[in-house]
């Protein structure tokens, strides 16, 4: 069989790292971006070990390792100090890895030097619009420019808004949850944070929760932030007029600040309004296909599932999806596409619903009267399933159980 083409839409995280990831399986791509440079839309991310052992397997942990901010757990604590629970979100000794919290565009630009270390084309300014024409063998699509493009394979990583996911799913629109995390940065010095305290830490009142979590490499900056209600009528449209009002993100971050510990009306008594970011959550609801009927045109990353915030899991959930897809197309020669993608999308939906109860879990614990109104068991909560995946041995003895099979 020759080798499959593949296009990708889209230059986020997912699109550069399934790049990198098909470059390994030998597997020749092109990515196409609107935009004209990779969209950095700010602040750091989470990343915990099963992120990161994909990381680490596509030769970009090393290289980013000491360039973010390395830690083992997560606090909950009420306004007086008093420990609620400890999160885990790395270990190097239980899961290979402490978690990093890294910037966005430090990734991004660590990922734009590795494609161009090894000959990977990205194209910029370039808009998807529609799919043209499929067929069993390939996939035509045009840009917003009229110019048009085929590949063996076109997948979309174009984002919760994608325009991809239109062809499989031409009436979806993601649906605004009403909720929104506003956060900041600011320097840690500013907090006078008292010697012995443990940050990351989410302070929990009966007014909501406050972040406190440390960033850059040597902790000298923290995001602080909470979540905010968004008012009636809120749109995408009126986005960018809304987020030009930065003193009313301040106001927000200010309100309340009395309720909480000195440290946290430290962080908010000065926020340069540069350093402000705003995260709008939106909902896609659970997708029965991730492919189109000639398995064609497939979508991944938050294109096929929003995952809300509460875990910190939706861009190491991305990284899992092109991980897997791409060890899957290496053994593409053995194994029919149609067999290959719902294995693929089977896995990882199952992972996803894990990670959903994982929030769900999360956010009862913030909020403990809500547990109890709607009558759900706030359970332990165990993270190996999530942290000690084995991505290459699963494919392989899938693929191999195949084989087996046809013989
Ligand atoms: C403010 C904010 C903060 C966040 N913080 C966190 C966090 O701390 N931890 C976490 O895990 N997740 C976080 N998320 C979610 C996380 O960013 C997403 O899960 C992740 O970015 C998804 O990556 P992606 O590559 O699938 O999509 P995206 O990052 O959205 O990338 C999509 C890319 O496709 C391009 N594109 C879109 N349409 C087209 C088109 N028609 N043609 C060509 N290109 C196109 C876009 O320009 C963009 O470059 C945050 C999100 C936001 C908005």
């Amino acid at each position: 069989m020759a080798p499959l083409n593949i296009a990708i839409i889209g230059s986020g995280l997912s699109g550069l790292s399934l790049a990198l990831a098909l470059h390994q399986q030998n597997i020749p791509c092109t990515i196409y971006e609107s935009r004209p440079a990779s969209l950095n839309i700010g602040g750091a991310v989470m990343l915990s070990p099963n992120a990161l052992k994909i990381l680490d397997a596509l030769g970009i942990y090393e290289r980013v390792r000491d360039k973010g901010y390395n830690f083992e757990t997560l606090e909950y604590k009420n306004g007086s100090g008093e420990l609620l629970e400890v999160y885990e979100f790395g270990s190097k000794e239980k899961y290979g890895y402490e978690a990093l919290r890294i910037y966005r565009t430090v990734l991004i630009d660590e990922l734009l030097a590795m494609l161009k270390e090894k000959d990977i084309s990205i194209v910029f300014g370039k808009k998807f619009t529609k799919v043209v024409a499929e067929t069993e063998n390939d996939v035509t699509w045009e840009f917003q420019d009229g110019s048009t493009q085929t590949a063996d394979i076109l997948v979309g990583a174009d984002g919760i808004h994608s325009t991809v996911r239109c062809y499989l799913y031409p009436d979806l629109v993601p649906a605004f949850t009403g909720m929104a995390g506003v956060t900041a940065a600011v320097p840690t010095k500013q907090l006078k944070i008292p010697t012995g305290y443990h940050i990351p830490v989410t302070i929990m009142t009966p007014n909501g929760g406050f972040v406190i979590a440390p960033q850059e490499v040597d902790g000298s900056e923290v995001l602080i932030g909470k979540q905010k209600r968004m008012g009636e009528g809120f749109d995408r449209a009126g986005w960018d007029r809304y987020m030009a009002d930065k003193d009313a993100f301040v106001e927000f971050l200010q309100e309340g600040a009395s309720n909480f510990p000195e440290m946290v009306q430290n962080a908010v008594s000065h926020i340069p309004h540069n350093k402000i970011n705003v995260w709008p959550f939106y909902a896609v609801p659970k997708l029965e296909k991730w492919a189109s009927e000639k398995r064609r045109v497939i979508i991944l990353g938050d294109a096929a599932h929003a995952i809300p915030p509460s875990a910190g899991q939706g861009i190491n959930q991305a990284f899992e999806d092109v991980y897997m897809f791409a060890l899957l197309l290496g053994q593409a020669d053995k194994v029919e596409m149609q067999d290959t993608l719902s294995f693929w999308q089977d896995y990882r939906q199952k992972r996803i619903t894990k990670v959903m109860w994982l929030n769900r879990q999360t956010d009862l614990r913030r909020m403990p009267k809500e547990a109890q109104t709607s009558g759900e068991i706030i359970e332990e909560i165990e993270l190996s399933w999530l942290y000690l995946p084995n991505f290459k041995d699963d494919v392989e003895s899938w693929v191999n159980g195949k084989l087996e099979k046809r013989d």
